[in-house]
């Protein structure tokens, strides 16, 4: 065979593949302008579709099972309106709570299948076809590919985002002014042979604000802004995942200057352990992102940060000079930098007089920047739904405890027996917390079923602090045990109701015993390990230590809870039939008991 008829043959190829994958795209592009165009005349907030539906405004709403968006039929227009719900649970319920009360709204739920049986009558044979270029698309993505986007990407130009729209984090934010200064000057800084990092790791957990400081360095910069996160593009196509990569660091490459921004890396960067399956897939992809970050030249000037909220299971490789040398923690919000985020989300919100951000706060220890963000907008819900002019404290305060422990679901049915156990666990957990100086400040009791628990004591956290003692981790463990040892005093049967008390306290103790040092017999000693075989370098007696030393710290808890409710049954019997009577007992009607 001569060369010529090869060269011909192959160009004939290209140009099968390429005329189809042209056509198709243009069509999906018309299809998808065409759409956005549509919904966005459409669409409605949110907020609105909550007060009309309480207005009674809307006929019909129309939802698909697991989807998030809902399209609304209102009773003086023909038109369909259409809106994002984000957490579907408590819209739900609010959707229940109005056909009780007598709206006469239809809901109409589809199957996912139903709506795709609707979607081909429309599109005809046009998915079957699309499904077919799709993959020739994805077999020769690594030749073809559109050059300019890369697919499970992202690109901002301009983010925006500002050091002033993060709140709190000064350290973290000091920082990183160093990184906005080099990419708006690399040149003074690469004259000065200064050693610029190449990649930061953000850890921390989600919402804590890491992808709002990535946007922030690339808007403070002045520099465009390529996102992507990597659970996405491990999922969707298996095989892409290093050529992705590759386009990525391509298009950050000709628009440097640049931030490329990677969240969830660990979906990429866990340790490479094994070579088959999906593994080796994620081992390509890793493969991949060290050889583009290790041939950085001189001349580019792109900062690749990333974030995750799982640094144990990083490959170390990650972690070596030249790659993501820098890390960065970002920790959730204390309590000065919970009120700084409160401030900044509640300017455009319209708050009452009563509302005093620094208790909220306050009450809200272990919220992170997104769930204080959410808050705001749950508050301004409920007070919209409360008829309110302004959001007054009582919408914050439902909006805290409907995040904090999940919706009440007063529906649930509840038998006796199971109240009575629920009331004497619960009764248990306060009426011990009590008595131990640490633990004492309960702020709410109840019997109410949220989320998974079936009942709950709630306690007063006012304070941040940075270490906690000895003394109060037993004590905890001690009110942890409260629960279980209450239905057995009380009932002499024990249930599974204790099962997340349980777990908790262990855990406790096992830190207690090889994280903190606090163990008798070992002493300051970590017995913190990545692998279950580096615990060999300790022998077998430690770790038979270990398991010996937990045990009697929950032994010790168990018993020194009984022993304080034994000589106080009086009032836990009194603490539990309040509860199977009024369900929930607020901080001062708990007082009470210990007052007569
Ligand atoms: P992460 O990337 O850590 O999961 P995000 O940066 O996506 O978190 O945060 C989600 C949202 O939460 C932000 O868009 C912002 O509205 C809010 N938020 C989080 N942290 C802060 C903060 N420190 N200051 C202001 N807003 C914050
Ligand atoms: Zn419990």
């Amino acid at each position: 065979m001569s060369e010529k008829p090869k060269k011909e043959n192959k160009l004939k190829n290209i140009i099968v593949v390429i005329i189809p994958i042209i056509f198709i795209v243009a069509v999906i592009a018309g299809i998808f302008i065409y759409k956005n165009k549509e919904s966005k005349e459409k669409q409605i907030t949110y907020d609105k579709l909550y007060q009309d539906i309480i207005d009674k405004k809307v006929e019909k709403i129309e939802m698909i099972v697991g989807g998030s968006s809902v399209t609304v039929k209102y009773k003086d227009s023909d038109d369909e309106k259409t809106t994002k719900v984000n957490s579907l649970q408590p819209f739900m319920d609010f959707i229940n709570e109005q056909l009780k009360s007598g709206n006469d709204l239809k809901v109409d739920l589809k199957n996912p299948s139903a709506f795709l049986t609707i979607a081909e009558n429309i599109f005809g044979l046009l998915p079957t076809i699309l499904i077919i270029v799709l993959m020739v698309m994805i077999f020769k993505m690594q030749g073809f590919g559109d050059k300019n986007k890369v697919y499970g990407t992202e690109d901002e130009n301009d983010t925006g985002v500002k050091f002033k729209d993060v709140a709190g984090l000064d350290e973290e934010k000091a920082e990183l002014v160093e990184i906005v200064d080099f990419l708006k000057e690399p040149k003074k800084f690469k004259a000065m042979g200064a050693r610029i990092p190449r990649g930061i790791l953000l850890y921390g957990k989600p919402g804590t604000g890491k992808t709002l400081i990535a946007k922030a360095i690339a808007g403070e910069a002045g520099v465009p802004f390529i996102s992507m996160s990597g659970s996405e593009f491990i999922e969707m196509f298996a095989g892409l995942g290093a050529s992705r990569v590759r386009k990525l660091f391509e298009r950050a490459r000709k628009i440097s200057p640049c931030i490329v921004f990677i969240d969830e890396i660990d979906a990429i960067g866990s340790r490479r352990t094994s070579n088959s399956g999906s593994e080796s897939e994620n081992n390509q992809t890793l493969n991949q992102l060290l050889v583009e970050m290790d041939g950085f030249d001189t001349n580019e000037t792109i900062i690749v940060l990333a974030a995750t909220n799982r640094p144990e299971m990083l490959d170390k490789a990650l972690l070596r000079p030249g790659r993501f040398d820098r890390q960065i923690t970002i920790p959730a919000p204390d309590l000065l930098g919970r009120l700084e985020i409160l401030k900044l989300h509640s300017k455009d919100k319209k708050l009452a007089g009563d509302v005093n951000l620094k208790d909220i706060a306050g009450d809200t220890a272990g919220f992170t920047g997104a769930e204080l963000f959410n808050l705001l907008n749950e508050s301004a819900i409920i007070a919209t739904r409360n008829g309110h002019k302004e959001i007054n404290r009582v919408d914050i305060d439902t909006a805290v405890k409907k995040i904090t422990v999940g919706l009440e679901k007063h529906n649930r049915v509840v038998s006796e027996k199971d109240k009575k156990l629920t009331a004497f666990h619960e009764a248990g957990h306060a009426v011990v917390s009590k008595f131990l100086e640490t633990q004492k400040n309960v702020k709410e009791i109840s019997i109410i079923p949220r989320g998974l628990a079936g009942g709950y004591t709630m306690y007063k956290t006012n304070e941040d602090k940075f270490y906690v003692s000895k003394t109060e981790l037993e004590e905890k463990m001690i009110a942890l045990m409260g629960g279980r040892a209450a239905e057995k005093i009380a009932l002499n049967d024990i249930s599974t109701g204790a099962s997340n008390d349980i777990e908790v306290a262990t855990g406790i103790a096992r830190d207690m015993i090889t994280i903190y040092g606090m163990s008798k017999s070992l002493g300051p000693i970590s017995l913190k390990v990545d692998e279950p075989y580096e615990l060999q370098v300790f022998g077998e007696n430690i770790v038979d230590e270990v398991g010996v030393e937990v045990k009697q710290l929950i032994d010790t808890a168990y018993v020194a809870a009984q022993k304080i409710l034994l000589s106080h049954m009086s009032i836990l019997n009194a603490v539990a039939d309040t509860l199977m009577e009024k369900e929930t007992i607020s901080e001062e009607e708990f007082e009470k008991f210990f007052n007569e």
